[in-house]
């Protein structure tokens, strides 16, 4: 349920409202935007008096919300949420790019990766340190070590570090860490997203393999209803029938997630197309959809990388996509990188 509070109201009057309702068992969500507050109601509201509510001096509107994701509806909170991770901003007229490795592999690897990112324009950098890969025999991360080099090529070059959550027994671990990605096959780890909700961590939130946009935004929930409001979605493709590529990229989502949601929303070309020669053509497209950022794997030698070289730019690729992207991004309203 949605209350929109008229605009003179004296604070006094909200703060008696608020707890009021409060009283009565349920959480709020207050959204105090330019032009308009609005008081979203958390719990089981089927006894709050909307009669009463309206007839209330301070109150211009009542509405039931008929979706079942509450904190993360853009009814609540009309504003974008902007997210800001050691100062760069997600949502809103932000763009960040996050690139890196797919995993992980050595020191030399990712320092050397993430000096190259940095100078053609990235603003965060990832990699695996944690791995789940479809096969228990294929590369599964350095581990704890993997982090370890994370947090060193983060002191060399400033770059704030997005890396995999496996398992909540690892989140001591991720102290250091900037961004904590929930990946694909974790979306809907329900014990595990409810441990990150009692984190104060930015949380990157791909979309499942075969997810549709309300369990993604049910995913989003379980986090934001622990009291972490910081998720940042993700588009990386869902399965299909199509087998040219790796997944589906569905970029549709990027400007209907909108309308649904106030979270930023990135999108992950690689994981999307799993073919490196589609990560320029589908990034400059996610930017046309309006996407808040992206995130592209790059790798200084793809055919050798322990795990998805097929779709790595390697670093000199990625600097020309950077060079396009910012030509476009002025042209969408998106802040220059
Ligand atoms: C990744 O980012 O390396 C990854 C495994 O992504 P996803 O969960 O989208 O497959
Ligand atoms: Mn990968």
């Amino acid at each position: 349920m949605i209350i929109v509070i008229k605009n003179n109201s004296e604070k006094k009057q909200l703060d008696n409202l608020v707890r009021w309702i409060e009283g009565q068992g349920l959480r709020i969500n207050l959204s105090k935007g330019e032009n308009t507050t609005v008081l979203g109601l958390i719990g089981d509201t089927t006894r709050v008096d909307v009669d009463l509510l309206n007839s209330l001096d301070i109150v211009e509107s009542v509405k039931r919300i008929q979706e079942p994701y509450k904190n993360a509806n853009r009814k609540l909170h009309p504003e974008d949420t902007i997210i800001d991770v050691a100062g760069r901003k997600f949502g809103g007229d932000n763009f960040q790019i996050i690139a890196g490795p797919c995993s992980v592999e050595s020191e030399k690897q990712v320092i050397g990766i993430a000096e190259a990112v940095k100078a053609a324009g990235a603003t965060l950098l990832r990699g695996g340190a944690f791995k789940p890969r479809t096969s228990p025999y294929a590369f599964q991360g350095l581990g704890d070590a993997g982090i370890d080099i994370l947090v060193k090529a983060k002191q060399e070059t400033g770059l704030p570090i997005v890396t995999e959550i496996m398992g909540a027994e690892h989140l001591d671990k991720f102290v250091d860490v900037d961004i904590i990605q929930v990946g694909a096959r974790n979306m809907q780890n329900f014990d595990l997203l409810k441990i990150l909700g009692r984190t104060d961590k930015p949380i990157l939130l791909k979309r499942g393999l075969a997810a549709t946009m309300e369990e993604w935004l049910m995913s989003a929930e379980y986090i934001m209803s622990e009291g972490n409001k910081k998720v940042i979605l993700c588009e990386r493709g869902i399965r299909t029938y199509e087998h040219y590529t790796r997944n589906t990229l569905d970029l549709s989502c990027v400007p209907l997630m909108k309308e649904l949601t106030h979270l930023p929303i990135i999108v992950d070309p690689s994981h999307a197309s799993g073919i490196s020669r589609l990560v320029a053509p589908m990034s400059m497209a996610a930017v046309g959809a309006g996407t808040d950022g992206l995130i592209i794997e790059v790798h200084n030698d793809p055919p050798h990388a322990l795990c998805d070289g097929a779709q790595s730019l390697r670093p000199e690729q990625f600097a020309e996509l950077v060079k396009k992207l910012r030509l476009i991004l002025p042209v969408v309203g998106k802040k220059e990188i």
